[in-house]
């Protein structure tokens, strides 16, 4: 059995209703360095900065920020450590998995909080994701609680969501000699913590990744109708 590296984020693909087996399996063979994938990089780097802008209020002004109090009573945080250092072995199925997350801060009582940032409008397309961010989010509790980070007791996902009315755009508050600000409203939204659910992933990943030949897709993808014409048409070149 070849071991299978995963990110929690993409075992969090496996819990989402509209999962395709067939992408997956390509993923992992390819070390999930498919073509034709592009992620606009502006959304890692609010991320970023979100960071900095939490921890940097912890560490000028001793205090969390308010808009964070949904969380609980938090006391400081640990610097989330790269993935390389963030990852366990699930042995049953020799699966290394992986992670990286955005915040982790502590509360007060002695347990940590695990958040994901997310640089978007809180709506029902978000909604429809929560599955796989559930997953990713439990699957970094898992990771934490195994190199000794500390008691999980928390998860959520923490949206900024831009403030983009007529109202905000004509304040003097956004205008700059340099440029323009734009608002972050923050959400937060609460994720079940059950890090034992992730067992039927773990378990279904081991399966596809040993598959000797590429699975079917989802039916009716429009992506891998264009493919198949391609591959046609190079054909008859
Ligand atoms: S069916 Fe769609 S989702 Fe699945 S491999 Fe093809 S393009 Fe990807």
């Amino acid at each position: 059995m070849t071991q299978l590296r995963i990110s929690a984020k993409i075992l969090g693909e496996l819990a989402q209703p509209w999962f395709c087996p067939r992408c997956f399996w390509l993923k992992m063979k390819t070390g999930n360095k498919l073509p034709f994938q592009i992620f606009p990089g502006i959304f890692s780097s609010i991320d970023a900065y979100t960071k900095r802008v939490v921890h940097g209020w912890f560490d000028d002004l001793a205090e969390p920020p308010l808009w964070l109090r949904d969380i609980g009573n938090i006391v400081g945080y640990i610097d989330p450590p790269h993935w390389s250092r963030f990852q366990m072995r699930i042995q049953e199925y020799d699966i290394l998995l992986t992670g990286a997350a955005d915040g982790i801060l502590k509360l007060a009582d002695g347990t940590i909080a695990i958040i994901d940032y997310k640089t978007a409008k809180y709506t029902h397309h978000q909604d429809r994701l929560l599955p796989m961010y559930t997953t990713q989010l439990n699957g970094y509790a898992l990771i934490a609680e195994h190199i000794e980070m500390g008691r999980v007791s928390k998860l959520a996902l923490m949206y900024a969501q831009p403030v983009t009315d007529n109202e905000t755009a004509r304040s003097n508050v956004v205008r700059t000699d340099d440029g323009f600000r734009m608002p972050l409203a923050v959400y937060i939204h609460d994720v079940d913590l059950d890090p034992g659910g992730l067992e039927p992933l773990f378990r279904r990943a081991r399966v596809l990744y040993d598959l000797p030949e590429i699975p079917d897709g989802r039916q009716n993808c429009r992506d891998c109708k264009k493919l198949d014409q391609l591959m046609l048409l190079a054909r008859k070149l």
